[in-house]
């Protein structure tokens, strides 16, 4: 066999071994179900992730709601973009805390109050059989902060309808949602912009 033919000849063998690995990982996982999806860590890419995720569900036309919490003051382009979509087609529901960082408001009350009143909406969109993706961004600063009671939301998320996806964001996450999630990824700063000096980018950070 000529050189290139024996390089072809190996790739091909890799290939057929790792489609071999591919397919029984397929054929085994058979369960239907939505999952709870867990980004967190200190790393960039938490709430873009989910954003992403809300763009895969609202691509096939499925129902979905997303809860700010922590945001709400600011701009964000994923924000102004998807609230625009028309609502015969997509069926987006986006809610927000409406109050800024919480080193920015230096009101627990206030924060806690306007963090109650949104999980209020999240705790009806949870027991919607209809909506196929609820999104639960900052939730760890909303629970690490004791605005809400950690147990009434992992009862809420984990009685919600079988077919539904939930997908939890934001930095610290406590071993009880890492517990009753499906799959974590942890997002881990390598590096980042901001730690140079460089200031956060609209349409980029926000
Ligand atoms: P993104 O919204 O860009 O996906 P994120 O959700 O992972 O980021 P958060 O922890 O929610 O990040 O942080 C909010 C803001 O801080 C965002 O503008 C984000 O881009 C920026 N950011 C994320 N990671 C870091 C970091 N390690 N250092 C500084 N700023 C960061
Ligand atoms: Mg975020």
């Amino acid at each position: 066999m000529t050189e290139p033919e024996d390089k072809a000849e190996r790739h091909k063998k890799r290939m057929q071994a790792r489609k071999k690995i591919v397919d029984a990982g397929v054929a085994r996982a058979l369960e239907e179900r939505g999952t709870v999806i867990l980004y967190t860590g200190d790393g960039k890419g938490k709430t873009t992730a989910a954003i992403g995720t809300v763009t895969r569900a609202l691509g096939y036309g499925y129902r979905v709601f997303v809860a700010q919490f922590i945001k709400g003051v600011w701009e964000c382009g994923e924000k102004n973009l998807l609230t625009q979509l028309p609502e015969g087609k997509y069926s987006l529901h986006w809610h927000e805390m409406g109050t800024d960082f919480t080193w920015e408001t230096q009101d627990f009350d206030a924060d806690k109050a306007a963090a109650r009143a949104l999980w209020s909406k999240a705790r009806v969109a949870l027991q919607d059989e209809e909506t196929y993706l609820v999104v639960l961004d900052e939730l760890t600063y909303a629970l690490n902060y004791h605005w809400l009671d950690k147990q009434e939301v992992v009862e809420a998320i984990q009685q919600r309808p079988l077919q539904q996806t939930v997908v939890i964001t934001g930095r610290g996450a406590k071993q009880y949602l890492k517990d009753i999630a499906d799959t974590v990824s942890e997002m881990r700063a390598l590096k980042h912009a901001f730690s140079e000096g460089i200031a956060a980018r609209k349409g980029i950070e926000w």
